[in-house]
Protein backbone atom coordinates (compact mmCIF):
# COMPACT_ATOMS: atom_id res chain seq x y z
CA UNK A 1 0.00 0.00 0.00
CA UNK A 2 3.18 2.19 -0.02
CA UNK A 3 2.12 4.74 -2.92
CA UNK A 4 -1.39 4.73 -1.60
CA UNK A 5 -2.70 5.30 2.28
CA UNK A 6 -0.79 3.85 4.43
CA UNK A 7 -2.89 0.72 6.25
CA UNK A 8 -3.42 1.93 9.60
CA UNK A 9 -4.46 5.09 8.47
CA UNK A 10 -7.25 3.58 5.72
CA UNK A 11 -8.53 1.72 8.88
CA UNK A 12 -8.73 4.31 11.23
CA UNK A 13 -10.15 6.38 8.81
CA UNK A 14 -12.73 3.25 7.80
CA UNK A 15 -13.77 2.80 10.85
CA UNK A 16 -14.46 6.31 11.93
CA UNK A 17 -16.36 6.56 8.51
CA UNK A 18 -18.82 3.50 9.40
CA UNK A 19 -19.41 4.96 12.81
CA UNK A 20 -20.18 8.06 10.93
CA UNK A 21 -22.30 6.51 8.11
CA UNK A 22 -24.40 3.95 11.10
CA UNK A 23 -25.59 7.12 12.95
CA UNK A 24 -26.23 8.45 9.70
CA UNK A 25 -28.79 6.03 8.40
CA UNK A 26 -30.06 5.31 12.09
CA UNK A 27 -30.35 9.49 13.03
CA UNK A 28 -30.82 11.31 9.86
CA UNK A 29 -33.98 12.62 11.42
CA UNK A 30 -31.65 15.07 13.45
CA UNK A 31 -30.36 17.17 9.89
CA UNK A 32 -32.85 19.69 8.90
CA UNK A 33 -34.44 17.71 5.64
CA UNK A 34 -34.08 20.40 2.92
CA UNK A 35 -30.21 21.84 2.81
CA UNK A 36 -29.35 24.90 4.29
CA UNK A 37 -26.34 26.81 1.98
CA UNK A 38 -26.96 29.89 -0.35
CA UNK A 39 -25.38 29.09 -3.84
CA UNK A 40 -21.97 28.96 -4.35
CA UNK A 41 -20.95 28.82 -0.23
CA UNK A 42 -19.71 25.17 -0.79
CA UNK A 43 -17.92 25.74 -3.53
CA UNK A 44 -16.23 29.18 -1.82
CA UNK A 45 -15.62 26.90 1.03
CA UNK A 46 -13.64 23.94 -0.80
CA UNK A 47 -10.93 26.72 -2.16
CA UNK A 48 -9.45 28.28 -5.25
CA UNK A 49 -7.12 25.51 -6.30
CA UNK A 50 -5.94 21.90 -5.67
CA UNK A 51 -3.36 22.44 -2.03
CA UNK A 52 0.41 21.09 -3.45
CA UNK A 53 0.58 19.30 -0.04
CA UNK A 54 -1.56 16.27 0.24
CA UNK A 55 -4.01 16.32 3.61
CA UNK A 56 -4.28 13.48 5.94
CA UNK A 57 -7.92 11.36 5.89
CA UNK A 58 -8.54 12.29 9.44
CA UNK A 59 -8.64 15.86 8.64
CA UNK A 60 -10.39 15.10 5.90
CA UNK A 61 -13.18 13.43 7.31
CA UNK A 62 -13.52 16.59 9.32
CA UNK A 63 -13.89 18.98 6.46
CA UNK A 64 -16.66 16.68 5.16
CA UNK A 65 -18.54 17.25 8.52
CA UNK A 66 -17.98 20.71 8.28
CA UNK A 67 -18.28 22.06 4.79
CA UNK A 68 -20.51 19.66 2.81
CA UNK A 69 -23.05 18.21 5.12
CA UNK A 70 -24.91 21.49 5.63
CA UNK A 71 -24.93 21.57 2.03
CA UNK A 72 -26.71 17.86 2.03
CA UNK A 73 -30.60 17.88 1.18
CA UNK A 74 -31.13 14.34 2.84
CA UNK A 75 -32.79 12.10 0.67
CA UNK A 76 -32.31 9.71 3.86
CA UNK A 77 -34.34 11.59 6.28
CA UNK A 78 -38.02 10.27 7.00
CA UNK A 79 -39.68 12.68 6.24
CA UNK A 80 -38.49 13.56 2.67
CA UNK A 81 -41.29 13.75 1.53
CA UNK A 82 -40.54 15.09 -1.95
CA UNK A 83 -40.33 14.11 -6.02
CA UNK A 84 -39.94 10.28 -4.90
CA UNK A 85 -39.10 9.25 -1.49
CA UNK A 86 -35.95 6.97 -1.72
CA UNK A 87 -33.50 5.22 0.41
CA UNK A 88 -29.91 3.81 0.93
CA UNK A 89 -30.50 0.51 2.65
CA UNK A 90 -27.45 -0.35 4.65
CA UNK A 91 -26.86 -3.55 2.77
CA UNK A 92 -26.63 -1.64 -0.32
CA UNK A 93 -24.34 0.50 1.18
CA UNK A 94 -21.91 -1.84 2.44
CA UNK A 95 -22.10 -3.34 -1.25
CA UNK A 96 -21.12 -0.18 -2.80
CA UNK A 97 -18.11 0.27 -1.03
CA UNK A 98 -17.00 -3.29 -2.03
CA UNK A 99 -17.68 -2.55 -5.51
CA UNK A 100 -15.49 0.74 -5.24
CA UNK A 101 -12.91 -1.14 -3.60
CA UNK A 102 -12.68 -4.26 -6.05
CA UNK A 103 -13.05 -1.83 -8.63
CA UNK A 104 -14.31 -4.14 -11.20
CA UNK A 105 -14.86 -2.94 -14.67
CA UNK A 106 -17.96 -5.12 -16.25
CA UNK A 107 -17.22 -4.92 -20.50
CA UNK A 108 -16.35 -8.88 -21.18
CA UNK A 109 -17.43 -10.96 -19.14
CA UNK A 110 -13.60 -12.50 -18.87
CA UNK A 111 -13.27 -8.96 -17.47
CA UNK A 112 -15.52 -9.72 -14.45
CA UNK A 113 -17.44 -12.76 -14.87
CA UNK A 114 -18.62 -12.75 -11.26
CA UNK A 115 -20.05 -8.73 -12.63
CA UNK A 116 -21.64 -9.59 -14.95
CA UNK A 117 -23.29 -13.25 -14.17
CA UNK A 118 -24.38 -11.54 -10.82
CA UNK A 119 -26.08 -9.10 -13.40
CA UNK A 120 -28.06 -11.71 -15.07
CA UNK A 121 -29.00 -13.75 -11.90
CA UNK A 122 -30.38 -10.78 -10.13
CA UNK A 123 -31.97 -8.58 -12.85
CA UNK A 124 -33.59 -12.19 -13.80
CA UNK A 125 -35.28 -12.63 -10.35
CA UNK A 126 -36.23 -9.39 -10.19
CA UNK A 127 -38.27 -9.78 -13.29
CA UNK A 128 -39.60 -12.82 -11.90
CA UNK A 129 -40.64 -11.25 -8.43
CA UNK A 130 -42.54 -8.51 -10.69
CA UNK A 131 -44.10 -11.11 -13.35
CA UNK A 132 -42.79 -10.47 -16.36
CA UNK A 133 -42.12 -13.15 -18.84
CA UNK A 134 -39.20 -15.38 -18.13
CA UNK A 135 -38.46 -14.65 -21.90
CA UNK A 136 -37.31 -11.14 -20.83
CA UNK A 137 -33.90 -10.35 -20.44
CA UNK A 138 -32.51 -7.49 -18.89
CA UNK A 139 -29.48 -4.96 -18.44
CA UNK A 140 -28.36 -2.56 -15.49
CA UNK A 141 -27.71 1.23 -16.21
CA UNK A 142 -27.16 4.12 -14.32
CA UNK A 143 -30.81 5.61 -14.87
CA UNK A 144 -34.11 5.27 -16.22
CA UNK A 145 -33.63 8.05 -18.53
CA UNK A 146 -30.84 6.12 -20.33
CA UNK A 147 -32.69 3.05 -20.27
CA UNK A 148 -35.13 4.30 -22.22
CA UNK A 149 -32.70 6.19 -24.31
CA UNK A 150 -31.39 2.92 -25.78
CA UNK A 151 -35.13 1.35 -25.71
CA UNK A 152 -36.19 3.98 -27.78
CA UNK A 153 -32.44 3.17 -29.58
CA UNK A 154 -33.77 -0.29 -30.35
CA UNK A 155 -37.46 1.23 -31.47
CA UNK A 156 -35.96 3.54 -33.82
CA UNK A 157 -33.50 1.46 -35.16
CA UNK A 158 -36.14 -1.35 -35.70
CA UNK A 159 -38.60 1.27 -37.76
CA UNK A 160 -36.13 1.66 -40.16
CA UNK A 161 -34.27 -0.93 -41.68
CA UNK A 162 -30.50 -0.25 -42.41
CA UNK A 163 -30.55 2.84 -39.92
CA UNK A 164 -27.68 1.68 -38.54
CA UNK A 165 -25.55 2.13 -41.14
CA UNK A 166 -27.77 4.73 -43.43
CA UNK A 167 -29.42 6.71 -40.89
CA UNK A 168 -33.21 8.10 -41.34
CA UNK A 169 -33.30 7.82 -45.39
CA UNK A 170 -36.06 10.10 -45.96
CA UNK A 171 -37.95 8.40 -43.14
CA UNK A 172 -39.58 10.57 -40.27
CA UNK A 173 -40.58 7.95 -36.54
CA UNK A 174 -43.08 8.96 -34.64
CA UNK A 175 -43.32 8.10 -30.90
CA UNK A 176 -45.87 8.40 -29.02
CA UNK A 177 -46.70 8.82 -25.39
CA UNK A 178 -48.65 10.66 -22.26
CA UNK A 179 -49.36 14.30 -21.97
CA UNK A 180 -48.34 12.83 -17.66
CA UNK A 181 -45.05 11.24 -19.19
CA UNK A 182 -41.66 12.06 -17.75
CA UNK A 183 -39.41 14.43 -19.92
CA UNK A 184 -36.17 11.98 -19.92
CA UNK A 185 -38.51 10.73 -23.30
CA UNK A 186 -38.21 14.49 -24.35
CA UNK A 187 -34.55 14.17 -23.85
CA UNK A 188 -34.32 10.88 -25.75
CA UNK A 189 -36.31 12.24 -28.83
CA UNK A 190 -33.35 14.84 -28.34
CA UNK A 191 -30.86 12.27 -28.50
CA UNK A 192 -32.16 10.47 -30.99
CA UNK A 193 -32.43 13.03 -33.77
CA UNK A 194 -35.95 12.03 -33.64
CA UNK A 195 -36.92 15.99 -33.70
CA UNK A 196 -39.29 17.33 -30.83
CA UNK A 197 -42.04 17.96 -33.01
CA UNK A 198 -42.10 14.31 -33.55
CA UNK A 199 -43.12 13.10 -29.85
CA UNK A 200 -46.77 13.41 -29.90
CA UNK A 201 -47.98 13.96 -26.28
CA UNK A 202 -51.15 11.90 -26.51
CA UNK A 203 -54.10 13.59 -24.02
CA UNK A 204 -55.23 11.52 -20.60
CA UNK A 205 -58.63 10.98 -18.81
CA UNK A 206 -60.02 12.13 -15.63
CA UNK A 207 -57.56 9.43 -13.87
CA UNK A 208 -54.32 11.33 -16.02
CA UNK A 209 -54.26 7.53 -18.03
CA UNK A 210 -53.27 8.10 -21.73
CA UNK A 211 -56.44 7.41 -24.10
CA UNK A 212 -56.07 4.69 -26.48
CA UNK A 213 -58.74 6.10 -28.49
CA UNK A 214 -56.66 9.12 -29.04
CA UNK A 215 -53.66 6.98 -29.68
CA UNK A 216 -55.36 5.15 -32.44
CA UNK A 217 -56.20 8.48 -34.04
CA UNK A 218 -52.42 10.09 -34.04
CA UNK A 219 -51.09 6.80 -35.16
CA UNK A 220 -53.54 7.04 -38.33
CA UNK A 221 -53.36 10.56 -38.64
CA UNK A 222 -49.05 9.81 -38.96
CA UNK A 223 -49.20 7.26 -41.28
CA UNK A 224 -51.48 9.28 -43.78
CA UNK A 225 -49.62 11.99 -44.00
CA UNK A 226 -46.29 9.54 -44.82
CA UNK A 227 -44.93 9.38 -41.21
CA UNK A 228 -42.83 6.47 -39.73
CA UNK A 229 -45.20 5.70 -36.34
CA UNK A 230 -42.13 3.73 -34.51
CA UNK A 231 -42.66 3.52 -30.84
CA UNK A 232 -45.21 4.03 -27.52
CA UNK A 233 -44.07 4.55 -24.14
CA UNK A 234 -46.60 3.83 -21.27
CA UNK A 235 -46.09 4.53 -17.92
CA UNK A 236 -46.97 3.08 -14.73
CA UNK A 237 -46.68 4.92 -12.14
CA UNK A 238 -46.60 8.74 -14.08
CA UNK A 239 -44.25 11.18 -12.13
CA UNK A 240 -47.09 13.80 -11.01
CA UNK A 241 -49.65 11.34 -9.42
CA UNK A 242 -48.67 7.90 -10.28
CA UNK A 243 -51.00 7.15 -13.20
CA UNK A 244 -51.40 4.54 -14.94
CA UNK A 245 -51.68 3.87 -18.52
CA UNK A 246 -53.82 0.95 -19.95
CA UNK A 247 -50.85 -0.98 -21.05
CA UNK A 248 -52.78 -4.00 -22.68
CA UNK A 249 -54.82 -1.73 -24.99
CA UNK A 250 -52.22 0.27 -25.70
CA UNK A 251 -50.14 -2.92 -26.50
CA UNK A 252 -53.34 -3.65 -28.85
CA UNK A 253 -52.88 -0.60 -31.04
CA UNK A 254 -49.36 -1.32 -31.25
CA UNK A 255 -49.81 -4.96 -32.54
CA UNK A 256 -51.88 -3.21 -34.81
CA UNK A 257 -49.47 -0.87 -36.31
CA UNK A 258 -46.04 -2.57 -35.21
CA UNK A 259 -44.84 -0.47 -33.21
CA UNK A 260 -42.76 -0.59 -30.08
CA UNK A 261 -44.34 -0.69 -26.69
CA UNK A 262 -41.97 0.38 -24.18
CA UNK A 263 -43.39 0.50 -20.63
CA UNK A 264 -41.99 3.25 -17.77
CA UNK A 265 -42.49 2.05 -14.57
CA UNK A 266 -39.03 3.96 -13.23
CA UNK A 267 -41.02 4.42 -10.39
CA UNK A 268 -44.20 2.06 -9.76
CA UNK A 269 -42.06 -1.15 -11.12
CA UNK A 270 -41.39 -1.98 -7.45
CA UNK A 271 -45.65 -2.50 -7.06
CA UNK A 272 -45.04 -5.28 -9.52
CA UNK A 273 -43.51 -6.97 -6.59
CA UNK A 274 -47.26 -7.22 -4.95
CA UNK A 275 -50.26 -9.57 -6.41
CA UNK A 276 -52.80 -6.73 -5.65
CA UNK A 277 -50.83 -4.17 -7.60
CA UNK A 278 -49.94 -6.70 -10.43
CA UNK A 279 -53.67 -5.37 -12.52
CA UNK A 280 -51.47 -1.90 -13.29
CA UNK A 281 -49.34 -4.30 -15.50
CA UNK A 282 -52.19 -5.88 -17.24
CA UNK A 283 -50.73 -6.48 -21.13
CA UNK A 284 -46.75 -5.88 -20.52
CA UNK A 285 -45.92 -9.38 -21.48
CA UNK A 286 -47.02 -7.91 -24.57
CA UNK A 287 -44.30 -5.55 -24.88
CA UNK A 288 -41.21 -4.98 -26.39
CA UNK A 289 -38.90 -3.14 -23.16
CA UNK A 290 -40.16 -2.08 -19.54
CA UNK A 291 -37.16 0.10 -17.25
CA UNK A 292 -37.74 -0.37 -13.46
CA UNK A 293 -35.59 2.08 -10.94
CA UNK A 294 -34.25 -0.13 -8.04
CA UNK A 295 -32.45 3.20 -6.86
CA UNK A 296 -36.26 4.89 -6.45
CA UNK A 297 -38.75 2.44 -4.93
CA UNK A 298 -36.22 -0.69 -4.03
CA UNK A 299 -33.92 0.75 -1.28
CA UNK A 300 -31.04 0.65 -3.49
CA UNK A 301 -28.60 3.46 -3.18
CA UNK A 302 -28.14 5.65 -6.13
CA UNK A 303 -27.78 4.61 -9.03
CA UNK A 304 -29.34 1.43 -10.70
CA UNK A 305 -31.80 1.13 -13.39
CA UNK A 306 -32.99 -1.90 -15.16
CA UNK A 307 -33.77 -2.29 -19.17
CA UNK A 308 -35.84 -5.26 -19.65
CA UNK A 309 -36.18 -5.70 -23.09
CA UNK A 310 -38.56 -8.70 -24.78
CA UNK A 311 -35.39 -9.68 -27.44
CA UNK A 312 -31.54 -9.08 -26.05
CA UNK A 313 -30.58 -9.51 -29.42
CA UNK A 314 -32.31 -6.61 -30.41
CA UNK A 315 -30.58 -4.50 -28.12
CA UNK A 316 -26.88 -6.12 -29.30
CA UNK A 317 -27.63 -5.69 -33.42
CA UNK A 318 -28.10 -1.68 -32.15
CA UNK A 319 -24.94 -1.85 -29.99
CA UNK A 320 -22.82 -4.34 -30.55
CA UNK A 321 -19.65 -3.35 -32.00
CA UNK A 322 -16.17 -5.30 -30.93
CA UNK A 323 -13.31 -3.66 -31.90
CA UNK A 324 -10.05 -6.22 -32.33
CA UNK A 325 -8.40 -5.15 -29.36
CA UNK A 326 -11.85 -6.41 -27.22
CA UNK A 327 -11.99 -9.85 -28.81
CA UNK A 328 -12.08 -12.73 -27.30
CA UNK A 329 -12.15 -16.43 -27.24
CA UNK A 330 -14.70 -17.05 -24.63
CA UNK A 331 -17.85 -18.20 -26.55
CA UNK A 332 -20.77 -18.56 -24.93
CA UNK A 333 -20.41 -15.68 -22.86
CA UNK A 334 -22.39 -12.58 -22.18
CA UNK A 335 -20.71 -9.73 -22.65
CA UNK A 336 -22.13 -6.13 -21.23
CA UNK A 337 -20.52 -3.77 -23.40
CA UNK A 338 -22.45 -5.34 -26.20
CA UNK A 339 -25.45 -4.45 -24.54
CA UNK A 340 -25.28 -0.57 -24.67
CA UNK A 341 -23.78 2.91 -25.25
CA UNK A 342 -21.08 2.49 -22.70
CA UNK A 343 -18.27 0.39 -22.76
CA UNK A 344 -17.17 -0.46 -18.76
CA UNK A 345 -19.49 -0.30 -16.23
CA UNK A 346 -19.22 -0.87 -12.25
CA UNK A 347 -20.42 -3.85 -10.59
CA UNK A 348 -23.80 -2.52 -9.71
CA UNK A 349 -25.24 -5.61 -9.41
CA UNK A 350 -23.84 -6.28 -6.05
CA UNK A 351 -26.22 -3.81 -4.40
CA UNK A 352 -29.22 -5.51 -6.31
CA UNK A 353 -27.51 -9.11 -5.07
CA UNK A 354 -27.03 -7.58 -0.81
CA UNK A 355 -30.44 -6.24 -0.97
CA UNK A 356 -32.88 -8.76 -2.66
CA UNK A 357 -30.35 -11.63 -0.30
CA UNK A 358 -30.88 -9.82 2.72
CA UNK A 359 -34.40 -8.59 2.89
CA UNK A 360 -36.00 -11.83 1.01
CA UNK A 361 -38.55 -11.59 -1.75
CA UNK A 362 -41.04 -11.43 0.96
CA UNK A 363 -39.30 -8.17 3.02
CA UNK A 364 -39.18 -6.46 -0.25
CA UNK A 365 -43.26 -6.68 -0.86
CA UNK A 366 -43.97 -5.93 2.83
CA UNK A 367 -41.78 -2.58 2.80
CA UNK A 368 -43.24 -1.79 -0.77
CA UNK A 369 -46.90 -2.29 0.96
CA UNK A 370 -46.25 -0.78 4.28
CA UNK A 371 -45.08 2.32 2.03
CA UNK A 372 -49.03 1.98 -0.08
CA UNK A 373 -50.77 1.80 3.33
CA UNK A 374 -49.19 5.06 4.59
CA UNK A 375 -50.20 6.81 1.69
CA UNK A 376 -53.77 5.75 2.03
CA UNK A 377 -53.54 6.60 5.23
CA UNK A 378 -52.20 10.04 4.89
CA UNK A 379 -54.92 10.22 1.95
CA UNK A 380 -57.51 9.62 4.02
CA UNK A 381 -56.83 12.44 6.61
CA UNK A 382 -57.10 14.92 3.60
CA UNK A 383 -60.39 13.51 2.50
CA UNK A 384 -61.96 14.01 5.93
CA UNK A 385 -61.02 17.53 6.35
CA UNK A 386 -63.30 19.81 4.89
CA UNK A 387 -60.36 22.53 3.99
CA UNK A 388 -58.24 20.16 2.14
CA UNK A 389 -58.75 18.87 -1.43
CA UNK A 390 -57.28 15.58 -3.09
CA UNK A 391 -56.41 15.87 -7.10
CA UNK A 392 -55.92 12.57 -7.66
CA UNK A 393 -56.79 8.74 -6.90
CA UNK A 394 -53.81 7.17 -4.72
CA UNK A 395 -52.66 3.78 -6.46
CA UNK A 396 -49.29 3.70 -5.44
CA UNK A 397 -47.44 6.36 -2.48
CA UNK A 398 -47.91 9.58 -3.66
CA UNK A 399 -50.76 11.79 -2.63
CA UNK A 400 -51.64 14.94 -4.60
CA UNK A 401 -53.43 17.58 -2.11
CA UNK A 402 -54.16 21.16 -1.54
CA UNK A 403 -55.28 23.59 1.22
CA UNK A 404 -58.55 24.77 -0.22
CA UNK A 405 -60.15 26.98 2.77
CA UNK A 406 -63.68 27.52 2.33
CA UNK A 407 -64.56 31.12 0.85
CA UNK A 408 -61.22 31.34 -0.99
CA UNK A 409 -60.66 32.80 -4.56
CA UNK A 410 -58.99 30.03 -6.81
CA UNK A 411 -56.28 32.68 -6.65
CA UNK A 412 -56.06 32.68 -3.49
CA UNK A 413 -55.96 29.03 -3.02
CA UNK A 414 -53.12 28.87 -5.55
CA UNK A 415 -50.73 31.72 -4.16
CA UNK A 416 -51.36 30.15 -0.26
CA UNK A 417 -50.31 26.85 -1.65
CA UNK A 418 -47.30 27.90 -3.08
CA UNK A 419 -46.33 29.59 0.43
CA UNK A 420 -47.62 26.80 2.68
CA UNK A 421 -45.12 24.51 0.34
CA UNK A 422 -42.25 27.29 0.90
CA UNK A 423 -42.50 27.49 4.72
CA UNK A 424 -42.79 24.31 5.50
CA UNK A 425 -39.65 23.05 3.71
CA UNK A 426 -38.05 26.63 4.88
CA UNK A 427 -38.78 24.98 8.61
CA UNK A 428 -36.95 21.71 8.09
CA UNK A 429 -38.65 19.36 9.47
CA UNK A 430 -40.23 17.78 6.62
CA UNK A 431 -39.69 18.54 2.23
CA UNK A 432 -42.72 18.44 -0.07
CA UNK A 433 -42.78 19.34 -3.83
CA UNK A 434 -45.04 20.51 -6.31
CA UNK A 435 -47.02 19.17 -9.62
CA UNK A 436 -49.43 21.47 -12.15
CA UNK A 437 -51.98 19.13 -12.42
CA UNK A 438 -54.46 20.80 -15.33
CA UNK A 439 -52.96 24.10 -14.69
CA UNK A 440 -53.64 23.93 -10.65
CA UNK A 441 -50.47 23.97 -8.36
CA UNK A 442 -50.80 20.90 -6.06
CA UNK A 443 -48.65 19.53 -3.66
CA UNK A 444 -47.29 16.22 -3.44
CA UNK A 445 -46.51 14.19 -0.71
CA UNK A 446 -44.22 10.90 -1.85
CA UNK A 447 -44.20 7.95 0.80
CA UNK A 448 -40.80 5.47 0.14
CA UNK A 449 -37.76 5.96 2.67
CA UNK A 450 -37.29 2.65 4.32
CA UNK A 451 -36.73 4.83 7.74
CA UNK A 452 -40.71 6.47 7.33
CA UNK A 453 -43.10 5.14 9.97
CA UNK A 454 -46.61 6.66 10.75
CA UNK A 455 -45.40 8.56 12.96
CA UNK A 456 -43.65 10.51 10.71
CA UNK A 457 -46.57 10.99 8.33
CA UNK A 458 -49.01 11.62 11.37
CA UNK A 459 -46.06 14.61 12.17
CA UNK A 460 -46.10 16.15 8.37
CA UNK A 461 -49.80 16.28 8.63
CA UNK A 462 -49.50 18.21 12.24
CA UNK A 463 -46.84 20.33 10.61
CA UNK A 464 -49.30 21.26 7.36
CA UNK A 465 -52.63 21.77 9.17
CA UNK A 466 -50.48 24.40 11.66
CA UNK A 467 -48.73 26.31 8.98
CA UNK A 468 -51.94 26.52 7.16
CA UNK A 469 -53.81 27.36 9.72
CA UNK A 470 -51.13 30.27 10.45
C1 LIG B 1 -37.84 9.23 -11.94
C2 LIG B 1 -38.44 8.87 -13.20
C3 LIG B 1 -37.68 8.88 -14.38
C4 LIG B 1 -36.24 9.33 -14.44
O1 LIG B 1 -35.40 8.60 -13.63
P1 LIG B 1 -33.81 8.74 -13.67
O2 LIG B 1 -33.34 7.42 -13.17
O3 LIG B 1 -33.48 9.85 -12.73
O4 LIG B 1 -33.40 9.02 -15.06
C5 LIG B 1 -38.31 8.49 -15.55
N1 LIG B 1 -39.60 8.13 -15.55
C6 LIG B 1 -40.36 8.11 -14.46
C7 LIG B 1 -41.80 7.69 -14.52
C8 LIG B 1 -39.80 8.48 -13.23
O5 LIG B 1 -40.57 8.47 -12.14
Amino acid sequence: MSFDVPQEEFEQAAERLLHWISDYLENSQKYPVLHRVEPGQIRAALGEACPDQGTPLEQLLDEFEKVMVPGLTHWNHPRFFAYFGISASAPGVLADFLSSALNQQAMLWRTSPAATETEQATVGWLRDLMGLPSTFDGVIYDTASVSTLHALACARDRSIPGFRTKGFQGKTPVVYCSDQTHNSIDKAIIMLGVGLEYLRKIPTDENFAMRPEALREAVRRDLKAGLTPCAVVATVGTTSTTAVDPVAAIADICEEYKLWLHVDAAYGGSTALLEECRPYFDGCDRIQSLVINPHKWLFTPFDLSVLYVADMDVLKETFSLVAEYLKTSDDQVHNLMDTGVQLGRRFRSLKLWMIMRYFGAEGLRERVRRHLQLARQFASWIDKHPDYERLAPVLMSVVCFRYRPAGATEEQVEALNFRLMEELNAEGTLFLSQTRLRGTFTLRLAIGNLRTTEAHVAEAWEQIQKLSRR
